[in-house]
């Protein structure tokens, strides 16, 4: 491994997973120049999840170097002199175009060719775009999707550029709430428009969606439900004016924020590996089809032992534990390694809100408890999914890491509830009687 750009262990991709299976590599007693990194993206691997927060924000925002991973989880922030003194090269602003998984090379846009040993595929999701679904004007200026740090310097950009603005943010799921949340705290006239009844339809029940939408509301946030745009108009500048609705509305705009969603980025392996629905097979350890071809992160179409299934999953916990698995797999290849045992982790931070879910938000009831009134001072309040009386996912609003960690507990072992109502008035203490 000591020809130029061939490696031991090799990464493609210079995202959240990438970072944290970097840092696990080292960890685990790699050697300088064994591992290489390739990213398209021109920084270190970085929390993405600060994009749509702390990013935005219109007084002290979070900037480059300080949310490199692994910030995120309370770690060591992994710089870029982080990568040179561990002897881990980083290849950055680097487009991989072309992969043969089974000769062990990927070949970048400008030709060159990479070896591996191991491969590790951490290539994340790319956005779903309005053009994708026939809408018309998605080229225009100031029409904004969200991914990386220079898609979110762009938003920096045009929130700048179009000050006291109105804004329309497409979409009602985690993208569009928390990037409708920071556009108002910018002070813009925002206006979010969505084709479900209520937001955070995938997760949400209507009422925990409805003190949302009920808090967005009281914020001078505009929602317009239940519709979706065909059309965005621009001036002759180029600049986008109009979103133009299904439902015959016409909504003005200076700025329109898309996120309606994400799909894995594996198209380089189509036919190579066996995938489903874009994502990657792997066992639980993360293991692809191909031998010596790894797959983590939001690309992992692999076997979730809780449930019994194979899932996808995009989001950040995932990605770094994952991360940690398939690393630990690859350097204790003589050695027994149990396989990834995951409980979905998902959460979300908008204004002063915040919320934690744990496990899987099926069954045949809910069970909501606490506070949603608007009028206190920090509303607290949670629910429980109920599946064949045994509780399989909890949410909770405004708790504490006490808290958040009892209701994970509680999905994790999914105890069995007799009396809803008692469980109802019980609530949150339920999650500590437990
Ligand atoms: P990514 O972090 O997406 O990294 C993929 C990397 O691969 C990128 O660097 C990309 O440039 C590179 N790449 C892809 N193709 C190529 C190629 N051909 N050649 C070279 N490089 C390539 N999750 C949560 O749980 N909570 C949140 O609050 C949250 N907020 C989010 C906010 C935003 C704005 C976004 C975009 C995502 C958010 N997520 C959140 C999701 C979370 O960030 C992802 O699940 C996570 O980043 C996945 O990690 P990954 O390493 O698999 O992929």
């Amino acid at each position: 491994y000591f020809f130029p750009n061939c490696f031991k262990y090799l990464i493609l991709g210079g995202g959240v997973a990438a970072g944290y299976a970097a840092r696990e590599f080292v960890r685990r007693g790699v050697k300088p120049g064994e591992l290489g990194i390739i990213s398209e993206e021109s920084v270190a691997p970085y929390e993405r999840p600060a994009l749509s927060k702390g990013y935005l924000f219109p007084r002290n925002p979070s900037r480059l170097p300080q949310f490199h991973v692994c910030v995120g989880s309370g770690g060591e922030r992994l710089d870029l002199n982080w990568y040179e003194e561990k002897g881990i090269q980083l290849i950055l602003n680097t487009k991989i175009v072309k992969t043969a998984l089974k000769s062990k090379t990927l070949t970048s846009e400008d030709g060159t060719i990479f070896k591996f040993g191991t491969l590790i595929i951490a290539t994340g999701s790319g956005v779903v775009k309005l053009s994708d679904f026939g809408v018309k004007g998605d080229q225009a200026k100031n029409v904004l999707y969200l991914r990386d740090v220079k898609d979110a310097d762009k938003v920096v950009e045009s929130m700048k550029a179009k000050k006291n603005g109105k804004a329309v943010v497409v979409g009602g799921g985690y993208i569009g709430l928390e990037v409708g949340a920071v556009l108002r705290q910018n002070n813009l006239n925002v206006t979010m428009v969505y084709p479900d009844p209520w937001c955070m339809r995938r997760l949400f029940t209507k009422e925990i969606a409805e003190f949302y939408e009920r808090y967005y509301t009281s914020k001078g946030i505009k929602l317009v439900k239940e519709t979706s745009v065909i059309e965005l108009e621009a001036d002759p500048n180029g600049e986008v004016k109009k979103v133009k609705l299904k439902n015959g509305r016409e909504l003005e705009a200076d700025i329109v924020v898309v996120g309606v969603g994400a799909r894995p980025v594996t198209g380089l392996f189509q036919g190579q590996l066996e995938m489903n629905k874009g994502g990657i097979k792997t066992d639980g350890l993360f293991k692809t089809s191909v031998n010596d071809v790894y797959a983590i992160g939001d690309v992992a179409w692999f076997p979730m032992k809780i449930y019994n299934e194979r899932r996808r999953v995009e989001h950040v916990d995932h990605a770094r534990k994952s991360a940690m698995k398939a690393v630990e797999a690859i350097m204790e290849q003589e050695k027994v390694v149990e396989v990834y045992d995951y409980l979905p982790y998902f959460y979300s931070r908008v204004f002063d809100l915040s919320w934690q879910f744990y496990g899987d938000n099926v069954g045949e009831t809910t069970v909501l408890f606490g506070n949603r009134n608007l009028v206190v001072k920090k509303p607290k309040f949670g629910c429980y999914w109920i599946k064949d009386g045994k509780i399989m996912g909890a949410f909770l609003e405004g708790g504490d890491a006490e808290e958040n960690k009892a209701i994970q507990n509680l999905a994790w072992n999914q105890p069995k509830v007799g009396d809803l109502r008692e469980l109802q008035d019980k609530g949150l203490s339920f999650a500590f009687s437990y």
